[in-house]
This record gives C-alpha cells, sequence and structure tokens, in this order.
C-alpha cells in the first residue's frame, strides 16, 4: 500500500460548504411508521442548514410540537448527534433559552471519485464537506478485479487517516450504477456486474453508497453549487455522462442509465468510429482524449476554434430534444475548463437556443461548474449524510 493521505490545510475550502446550498426533496412519500424518523431529520436538518437553535426555534421552524421536539433532541444528544453550545444572550426575562447544534465532529465521511482517467481520487470530508485529507492511487490501467482491489487500497488508507467515527462511504462510479450500488457496466474499467457496495460494506462494515459519478455531480452541485432544481450536468472527462435533476429529485431512469447521452449519435453524417462499434458518437465528438487528440493535430488557430465549436453544437444538437422535453431551466458543464469554457460552451448554447421554443426555454443558461474536481467526491459524500443522517 503506497497510497499518501495528504492533510488538507483547509484554505481552499473555508465557510461551510454543506450548509450552503438547499435540501435535496425527498422522493418517498412520508408513511405514518417513518413519521418518526422523518421528524428526526427534520430536526437534524433544521440544525444542519441554520446552526446553533434553541429548542423552541426548532419547534417554530419546523412546525412540530415543542414536546415532540424536546423529546427527539433528547434522544439525538443520547446519540451524541446533538450537543448543547450554552445559553442565549438576551435581555428577554426568564430562564435564557439553552442552544443546541448539530455535533458536526460527531462524524468523517469518506468520499471516492472513480471517474479520473489516470487516477482514483478520494477524501476525507467532515459533515460540513470540508476536506481534511486526500489521497490519490494511480489507476496504471488496472480493470476488473484489480480496480476493484485498487478502490479497496484508497478507501482503506482514508478510513485509516480518520480522526473520529466514519458516518458511512460514498462512492462516485463511472458507467451504469443500480440502486444497490452494482456497477452494471463500466467499460473503461472492466465493469460487468461488479457488486462494489457489498464489497466495501463487506470490507469496512460501514455503510456504503456507490452511485453513478455524473449523478454524484448533479447532487454536490444542487446541494453547494446553487443551481436550479430542473437542471441537467454535463460531465466531459475520459468519457460524456450526464446527471438529471427534476424538481430536485434525482432521476435514474428505467435501467439507471438517465443522462448515458455519451453514446448517443449525433448527426447523419458520419462521424469517427466509438469504442462502442458506433460511429458519431457524442464521445467521439466531446470526450477529452478524442478532443485533446483533434486540436493536437490541427495546425491553425482557426481550425482549433472551428473543432471546440463543432464539439458544442453537437452537444448542443443532443441536447435539444431533453432539454425541450424536460422544460430545463439550467445546464451545468463539469470537465476540463480550458476545453469547456469559451468557443465549446457559446456553441452549445446558441445551438441549444436555435432548437428549442425561445419563449418557454429563452432563459435557459450554461454555465461552468463552481465546484471544479471535488464535484464528484463531495457529491457522494452528501449521498452519505442524506442516507444515514436524513440531511443534505
Ligand atoms: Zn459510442
Amino acid at each position: 500500500m503506497t497510497t499518501e493521505v495528504q492533510r488538507s490545510t483547509g484554505a481552499a475550502n473555508a465557510g461551510r460548504p454543506f450548509a450552503t446550498g438547499r435540501a435535496l426533496r425527498p422522493s418517498t412519500k412520508v408513511l405514518p411508521e417513518h413519521a418518526r424518523g422523518h421528524n428526526r431529520s427534520l430536526v437534524l436538518q433544521t440544525l444542519y442548514r441554520a446552526g446553533t437553535q434553541s429548542r423552541a426555534d426548532i419547534a417554530r421552524e419546523t412546525g412540530l410540537t415543542r414536546v415532540t421536539v424536546s423529546d427527539l433532541v433528547a434522544e439525538l444528544m443520547a446519540e451524541g448527534l446533538v450537543i448543547e453550545t450554552g445559553q442565549r444572550e438576551d435581555a428577554r426575562p426568564g430562564k435564557p433559552a439553552t442552544l443546541l447544534d448539530l455535533n458536526r465532529e460527531a462524524f468523517q465521511i469518506v468520499g471516492v471519485d472513480l471517474s479520473g482517467y489516470s487516477d482514483f481520487r478520494g477524501a476525507l470530508l467532515d459533515l460540513d464537506g470540508q476536506v481534511i485529507a486526500r489521497a490519490e492511487l494511480p489507476l496504471a490501467g488496472s480493470m476488473g478485479r484489480e480496480a476493484t482491489a485498487k478502490v479497496v487500497d484508497l478507501v482503506t488508507s482514508l478510513v485509516e487517516a480518520a480522526t473520529l467515527p466514519v458516518l458511512g462511504i460514498g462512492v462516485g462510479s463511472p458507467g451504469v450504477v443500480d440502486l444497490a450500488g452494482i456497477v452494471l457496466s463500466a467499460p473503461n474499467l472492466g465493469w460487468s456486474g461488479e457488486p462494489l457496495q457489498q464489497v466495501l460494506a463487506d470490507r469496512f462494515g460501514l455503510p456504503v453508497i456507490v452511485i453513478n459519478d455524473a449523478n454524484a455531480a448533479a447532487l454536490a452541485e444542487h446541494s453547494f453549487g446553487d443551481a436550479d432544481s430542473d437542471m441537467m450536468l454535463i460531465k466531459v472527462g475520459h468519457g460524456v455522462g450526464a446527471g438529471l435533476l427534476l424538481d430536485g429529485t434525482p432521476l435514474f431512469g428505467s435501467r439507471f442509465a438517465a443522462g448515458e447521452i455519451g453514446h448517443v449519435v449525433v448527426g447523419t453524417d458520419g462521424g469517427a468510429a466509438c469504442a462502442c462499434g458506433k460511429h458519431g458518437c457524442l464521445e467521439t465528438w466531446l470526450a477529452v482524449p478524442r478532443l485533446e487528440a483533434a486540436l493536437a493535430a490541427s495546425d491553425s488557430d482557426d481550425a482549433k476554434l472551428q473543432i471546440l465549436r463543432e464539439a458544442g453544437q453537437r452537444l448542443g444538437i443532443a441536447m435539444a430534444p431533453v432539454v425541450g422535453a424536460l422544460n430545463l431551466a439550467e445546464v451545468v458543464l463539469s470537465g476540463p475548463t480550458e476545453l469547456l469554457d469559451g468557443p465549446l460552451a457559446e456553441a452549445t448554447i446558441e445551438t441549444l437556443r436555435a432548437r428549442t421554443m425561445a419563449e418557454f426555454h429563452g432563459d435557459l443558461t450554461l454555465r461552468m461548474t463552481t465546484l471544479g474536481e471535488d464535484i464528484v467526491m463531495r457529491g457522494a459524500a452528501v449521498m452519505v449524510l442524506s442516507g444515514q443522517l436524513g440531511v443534505s
């Protein structure tokens, strides 16, 4: 094991990134037998988002009775999830209110990003989403079981670096991932039906959530990037994928392949051969290795500009029916800024506007993510928080 875990100085992610954005919409109805759990989550969510509150504040905020709140707070304090932080200093008569907060030092989270072309990356995060330590492991062409073993090595180094109990492990993986965390298909890693969630849960005895990398990125963008509730995130890297949120809820699709737009053929004019056997897939125009190769082979600035514009137009052509059918408000791009931001993004938005109904889609916006390269790890951590504590 040669993974080196680097402690973060914290300077790069000051503030409380997890707590600044918006919560995910719950995707299921609350049944009576789940009411207590739902109310627990409401209390935790209120403290998570708003910071220190009194019991009375929480009751007001959640609409729960004072008795219910006191009861739940007692339970959460006994579990170490909620702590008393002191008394409110105010001039009101009577006994000053005791303030409570989520115990932000109760747990740490392991977040892992398997979408990189050359490295697996991971981080140890606190409950507010700040990176405490990072680790990377060169992929070196590993496929199949060898790739799985590298994920285990990476997670081992991060779990060992934890200075508090680990709440769970979140993993963003390329390819098609089902709700049980089985990677149904990830050709670049040689995985087909790989039970990654189970492998990690058995190995570490911790809650594990494995989701598609672009879906993780979309969740991160929604939780901390201030994205619209009806949005699509396009992730451009080794391949091309998309994550969709409709009304704040992630969309997985009937066979968990929603957003797999990389192998949609764009146009009727042929195009380059794709690894999947077809010609002219979106990836052949837009994936980073393809774009870099085309730019390297071009001999003038004009030719380079044309390559970027063409890639942007093909993306716009592929997305226009989706934007039109779902009436999306926002498209966010995640990937190398030097390739995506500029002529490529401009050509995409021009193409989208030209191909959709201006009166309903004219205010559509397209922008780069502001979350940089930690986007997948942070989205994976959101899934752990949401799954274990009901907060996001
Ligand atoms: Zn293809």
